[in-house]
């Protein structure tokens, strides 16, 4: 396969300094900031309540937090750092999709984006580093998944999005569909939404929150059993069993059936119509009797299709199919009765599709363009 030469994308900044390492003021123990307040003869309940409502606003910089004396500002200042991770690179398209590789203290790297359109502010957050399920079309899968993101780590990717903003934009959507399979780390995934949707943390409506995955229909019940309306999308990509084997490796263990079955509880119990996601590649599953195939299944479920042609990844062997037979799918399932959209492309200029950021940034930094 021939080499695609990196884009030069737009890069508006590299973190330069990667030995800065003081510790990250969000990730703390509460223990440790308790020590800490103690230490400098401050009340650590009021003091980390006010730090908190000001990162909420997007300011990060101890100095500019106003309402702390000066003396504890200095004190933070030269004590921790807002986040533990750092933005190694931040890009911008020409569409204002912007997006992010963070960098931990452990070096592991993951990608966040951010679109807009009509007023909106879409956060695209990941959840692994990596991701284990494996999916033949995936940059994020590649190498696998290296280890679960913690739940400070998920809200420092809302957080670090949020102080790129102006005072007039705030976060409105999250799509959970960054790298990484998000009911593999529900755990800790769970505990950042709930603050992401709650007054007192980034107030976004859950009902604007989509959780995206691969199809476990334990944890999909899971999900529902914690009572909470967030829209669940579920990547589907294929008709039958055959197919979506190949595509969706983790289909051998779970098969589609189940998968359907939780999606159809999880309706009942959130009140939220679910989304299947079906990818398009080109001469794989994009014919017209996948798509007949498609309506069929999905016959007497009340769901919608979001069809996304497939984003090209350096090395892989798949095609994106031409708009004449996306359209084409898209009015074989709507004449069948199945609601079904097109997802537009964001970010395109900057490898916006995720996992491919991070591993262009790895050939770059390591000297290969
Ligand atoms: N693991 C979750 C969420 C992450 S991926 C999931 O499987 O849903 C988010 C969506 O992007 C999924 O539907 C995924 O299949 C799709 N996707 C991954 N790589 C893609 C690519 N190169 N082009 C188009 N869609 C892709």
């Amino acid at each position: 396969m021939s080499e695609i030469p990196f884009k030069k994308v737009p890069l508006i900044s590299v973190s330069g300094d990667q030995s800065n390492s003081l510790p990250g003021f969000l990730g703390q123990e509460k223990s440790d900031l308790d020590a800490f307040f103690q230490s400098v003869g401050e009340r650590p309940a009021l003091r980390i309540k006010q730090i908190h409502r000001w990162m909420l606003q997007g300011v990060t910089d101890f100095q500019m937090m106003s309402d702390l004396p000066v003396g504890l500002r200095k004190a933070l200042a030269s004590s921790y750092q807002p986040f533990s991770s750092k933005i190694l690179l931040h890009s911008k398209a020409t569409d204002e999709t912007e997006k992010l590789l963070l960098e931990f203290p452990d070096k592991k790297q993951i990608e966040t984006v951010m679109m807009r359109e009509e007023g909106r502010a879409t956060v695209c957050l990941s959840t692994q580093v990596g991701c284990g399920m494996g999916c033949v079309f995936c940059a994020s899968g590649m190498e696998g998944v290296q280890r679960n993101l913690k739940t400070f780590e998920i809200q420092e990717e809302l957080l670090q999005i949020r102080a790129l903003l102006g005072t007039q934009e705030r976060i409105s959507h999250i799509v959970v569909m960054g790298m990484g399979e998000p009911l593999a780390n529900l755990e800790r995934l769970l505990p950042a939404l709930d603050w992401a949707s709650s007054p007192s943390g980034l107030g976004i409506s859950a009902r604007n929150i989509t959780i995206s995955t691969v199809g476990l229909p334990k944890k999909i019940i899971e999900l529902a059993g914690h009572q909470k309306p967030y829209h669940l999308a579920v990547s589907l990509h294929a008709p039958n069993e055959g197919l979506r084997n190949q595509i969706v490796p983790t289909n051998e263990g779970t098969g589609i059936g189940a998968i359907l079955d939780a999606a159809q509880q999880y309706q009942k119990i959130s009140g939220r119509q679910v989304t299947y996601e079906y990818i398009l590649l080109a001469g794989v599953n994009d014919h017209a009797s996948h798509a007949v195939e498609l309506s069929k299944l999905l016959s007497g479920r009340q769901s919608h299709v979001n069809l996304i042609p497939f984003n090209p990844v350096q090395g892989l062997p798949w095609q994106r199919p031409d708009e004449e037979s996306v359209t084409m799918f898209r009015e074989t399932l709507r004449v069948r009765g199945v609601s079904a959209t097109v997802r537009k492309r964001k970010g395109a200029d900057i490898d916006a599709a995720c996992g491919q950021l991070r591993r262009e940034a790895a050939r770059t930094l390591s000297g290969l363009n």
